[in-house]
């Protein structure tokens, strides 16, 4: 019996699993892994599920009659499909240039893959056409950490640090329902009397535990966070000396922050002042403190910018760099850390390196063997390219990994209508999902117990994963496919499908970057269970701390960076009077295409419900279980209610994965934050009704 060592497919906690061969599967059982400790959510004990599912995509499809999108997908061969995508490659550069053709990544994908889909673009398509869903995940988070402190890894410390923490500060993060094993750390905090403070307009299970929950209107976090700053200020609760020693840019911050005073921060945010004064108070007396940002805070067009007054806040206290201390943002997708470090962002190249860097560029088009004047200037960010697709000026040809945009991009619809304008549509995928079943060609990829690669997870520690099983007979892996595909272009040589070789190169290409995995190579992550970067050369021991001695920032200090607050880009108004804001459930993943196909997980909640607080629910005439329409400037979708006495009365919440007449993101804002492009998924402005609709499912 060969048991394998590797890792749940989901989500940024990466829970280590063990596989063992069995009829008909393999046996899926929890490891000792140090993230998880024998830890596992339910997601990740039926992910053995999705191997032999009957719905897996076996072999590539093609639109019986090309071209013709209403024609039946039929199944065909790879050099069939691989013809095809050839074929509309060539006509589209031809007429429209090289930039008409793209791709759409993931956050999902290996680093491997990530970098080998980056690289792709560049050398073999000779485009700057290239964003992934990460755009609509980490963005904000990972602009402000650059912005201030010269680095973007989410944790910069391990996971285990949370535990050791006196006072944790919350912040639009639920991870007692999206990734449940890592509550063991909280939950061990509060075991030894730490206290708690969970920002969030809605009671959920992680506020349910903690000391203290703070419920502000959705897209106020910036105002709560400044106006913290302002009492810390006034309470002399600031460290003068860390400012002093350690960092640039307050002054400006200080006399921004003047004008948030206690009783005009309760109003816009409704959190009462006793509960701001508290809460900073906690954080400057009860140390070691923390401060931990997740989507809620930062899907917003001003998350960058809340991101940063959190940041602020954490500086002046003089919590960044000393032990379990800190400022830190909770990475969601499985492999969201290494995916936004090696080229498959529209303005990056690897090792988290600018493709606008004119030192960068020479660097890397070293190691790839081009003239530095080949690589492309940086692309569109995900949504304007989305919102492109098929005109003038967009791309016609678009390949897609790992990514179901037609469920998780914002104002879904739309970017529905731009992706059957496209001239061709090429989806990898393991399913039929809704982006799949729009697609010209679809191919059949492997799965995560098929395939060698490495993941970084939360804290920035890069793992293996290994494949315990070969894929079924018709199916590639995504290295596989882009190599084929390269070579119909004339550029299979500076291609390889072997994820040794490619990982090999990416630490070469990431070397001296600020992502350096250098010194990172299988054998250790093996014999030490994982890596922290940077990781420079072998014999470095890794990082899992960061900041302890300086910043890596110019001068070596943090930087403050004045922010204000802006009211969401869509508010309430007499037509949609309510605040919208959406988010995970604990039994579903992203946009669903794996976890709705898990009985199991299905059975424990086979629908959506949007949550509404019971006085808005009698308002409208609407009890628990009925069918709820709700309504945004930008379409419609259907839920059956539950009422949650836990939720602000003016707000709903509604789960985003799921597609169809329940597509949540129908309804959300493209607006985009204008540092990070990262649109305002959780704040858009909502009309609702009882209906006896149940959509056309
Ligand atoms: Fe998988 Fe995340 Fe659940 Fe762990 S917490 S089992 S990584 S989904």
């Amino acid at each position: 019996m060969t048991v394998t060592e590797t890792h749940c497919p989901y989500c940024a906690l990466q829970c280590g699993i063990r596989l063992t061969p069995e009829i008909p599967r393999v046996r899926l059982e929890p490891a000792e892994f140090p993230v998880n400790r024998g830890g596992l959510c339910a997601k990740g004990w039926t992910a053995a599920e999705l191997l032999d599912h009957r719905d897996r995509l076996l072999t590539p499809l093609v639109r019986k009659d090309a071209g013709d999108r209403t024609s039946p997908l039929r199944e065909a061969t790879w050099e069939e499909a691989l013809d095809r995508i050839v074929t509309a490659i060539r006509a589209g550069q031809e007429r429209y240039g090289p930039d008409s053709v793209g791709a759409f990544g993931g956050g999902g994908l290996t680093n491997e893959k990530a970098y080998t889909l980056g690289k792709f673009v560049r050398v073999a398509l000779r485009s700057a056409s290239i964003d992934y869903n990460g755009r609509f995940c980490m963005s904000s988070a990972a602009t402000a950490a650059n912005r201030a402190l010269g680095v973007d890894r989410g944790l910069p410390f391990p996971l285990e640090d949370v535990a050791q923490a006196r006072t944790v500060l919350l912040v639009g993060a639920n991870p007692a329902d999206a990734m449940p094993p890592s509550m063991q750390y909280l939950d061990a905090g509060r075991a030894e009397g730490a206290r708690h403070i969970v920002v969030d307009p809605r009671l959920t299970a992680t506020a349910k535990g903690a000391y203290r929950h703070l419920q502000p209107l959705p897209g106020t976090d910036l105002a709560l966070a400044n106006g913290l700053l302002h009492i810390a200020i006034r309470e002399a609760l600031i460290d003068e000396e860390y400012i002093r020693d350690r960092t640039t840019g307050f002054d400006a911050v200080r006399t921004a922050v003047n004008s948030y005073w206690p009783e005009r921060v309760e109003r816009m945010t409704g959190v009462p002042e006793a509960h701001l004064r508290e809460t900073v108070r906690l954080l400057a007396a009860e140390r070691p403190s923390m401060i931990l940002t997740a989507r809620g805070a930062e899907q917003h067009s001003n998350g960058t910018d809340t991101a940063q007054a959190y940041l602020n806040l954490a500086l002046a206290l003089g919590l960044v760099g000393r032990p379990y201390s800190g400022y830190g943002t909770i990475t969601g997708q499985g492999n969201g850390q290494g995916g936004r470090e090696h080229g498959q962002k529209a303005d990056q190249l690897p090792g988290y390196r600018r493709l606008d860097d004119p030192a960068a560029r020479a660097h890397v088009a070293k190691v790839w063997g081009i003239d530095p004047a080949e690589l492309p200037l940086p692309g569109r960010s995900a949504y304007e390219m989305l919102d492109r697709l098929g005109t003038d000026g967009g791309v016609r040809v678009l390949l897609v990994l790992a990514s179901n945009i037609a469920v998780s991009a914002p104002h879904a619809n739309h970017v529905i209508d731009r992706l059957r304008a496209l001239d061709l549509l090429v989806v990898s995928d393991i399913f039929l999902s809704e982006t799949a079943a729009l697609a010209d060609v679809v191919l059949p990829t492997a799965q995560w117990a098929e395939e060698e690669g490495t993941m970084t997870n939360l804290e920035g520690r890069v793992i293996r994963r290994r494949s315990a099983l070969p894929p079924p007979p018709e199916v590639r892996t995504d290295l596989r496919f882009l190599k084929d595909l390269a070579e119909r272009l004339g550029r299979g040589d500076f291609f390889s499908d072997e994820p040794r070789e490619v990982f090999d190169e990416l630490r070469r290409a990431s070397a001296g970057g600020i992502a350096d995995y250098a010194g990172i190579t299988y054998e250790r992550i093996e014999a030490e269970q994982g890596v922290f970067w940077p990781c420079p050369a072998e014999d470095h021991p890794g990082t899992p701390r960061l900041f302890a001695d300086g910043f890596p920032t110019p001068d070596g200090r943090a930087r403050f960076v004045r922010v204000e607050h802006r009211d969401p880009h869509e508010v309430p108004d007499k037509l949609f009077p309510y605040v919208l804001t959406t988010g995970r459930t604990m039994q579903q993943y992203q946009s669903g295409n794996q976890t709705r196909r898990v009985a199991a997980l299905t059975v424990s909640m086979p629908e959506p419900r949007v949550e509404l607080h019971p006085d808005l629910a009698r308002r409208h005439g609407i009890a628990d279980s009925d069918m709820v329409e709700l309504r945004s400037r930008r379409g419609r979708a259907f839920f059956r209610a539950r009422l949650n006495a836990g939720i602000r009365p003016d707000t709903v919440f509604a789960p985003f994965h799921w597609g169809g007449d329940n597509a949540v993101n129908a309804l959300t804002d493209p607006a985009l934050d204008r540092h990070s492009k990262m649109p305002a998924f959780k704040a858009c402005a909502v009309a609702i009704s009882r209906t006896e609709e149940e959509g056309t499912r």
